[in-house]
């Protein structure tokens, strides 16, 4: 589906639900995609992209960003304590953080270098065994946690479970960020980005519906 239906959808359930229209970022979530395929949206003057892998991150976007200016990268997968700094170097927004062992190396680090870019608490809503996330009883401390740390957290992100009706859990963040007085939300995929910006997302991480689906052959 071409960039700008998603955009058009997107502007549509905004001004359905009352939002004002381009309140929501669309990340354009391009891991494992081909480099054509990405190119191609930067050309259409996208800016703004997602990443679930440092690793893989680190071997295409130097480039890409000295070809196109003003991106702005997020990583939206888990960050290993290993891969902070360099993870650091490369993402304006990581919207992984979910343990306080992270939390500290992220602040030790942004201590060194003297930067540090935006930050989400991901919270494993549906408290599923496999998923990162921090727990949804151990936010509010984790929240505390962080600001004494003084690290820029701007709001919260999840993944919900994929048998379960993504509104609730939707919903639910949009009430632990409320309750933290976090107002950013990082929630919706491609299959339901329309129900994440109904329940207030600000950030949504769009993927295969851009450009493709993704061969992981
Ligand atoms: C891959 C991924 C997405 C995008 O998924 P699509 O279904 O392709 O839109 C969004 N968020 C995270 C955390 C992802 O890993």
């Amino acid at each position: 589906m071409p960039l700008s239906d998603i955009q058009d959808r997107i502007a549509k359930e905004e001004t359905r639900v009352g939002r004002d229209v381009g309140s929501t970022h669309l990340i354009a979530v391009s891991k494992v995609q081909p480099v054509e395929r990405v190119v191609a949206v930067l050309e259409e003057g996208h800016r703004v992209f997602g990443e679930n892998k440092v690793q893989e991150a680190a071997g295409k976007w130097p480039d890409l960003k000295a070809q196109f200016k003003g991106v702005e990268l997020h990583l939206i997968g888990p960050l290993q304590s290993n891969k902070t700094r360099q993870a650091m170097g490369l993402f304006d927004v990581i919207h992984s953080v979910d343990r306080p062992k992270l939390a500290r190396a992220i602040a030790r680090i942004s201590d060194e270098e003297g930067h540090c870019p935006k930050l989400f608490i991901q919270v494993n809503t549906g408290e599923e065994a496999q998923k990162a996330g921090i727990m949804p009883d151990d936010l509010d401390a984790f929240v505390v946690e962080c600001r004494a740390l003084s690290l820029p957290i701007v709001g919260l992100m999840c993944i919900p479970p994929v048998e379960e009706e993504p509104s609730l859990h939707f919903a639910l963040l949009a009430k632990m960020a409320r309750r933290n007085g976090l107002d950013q939300l990082s929630m919706g995929m491609s299959s339901d980005f329309e129900r994440a910006i109904a329940q207030g997302a600000t950030h949504v991480r769009v993927g295969s519906a851009i450009f493709g689906d993704r061969d992981y052959g």
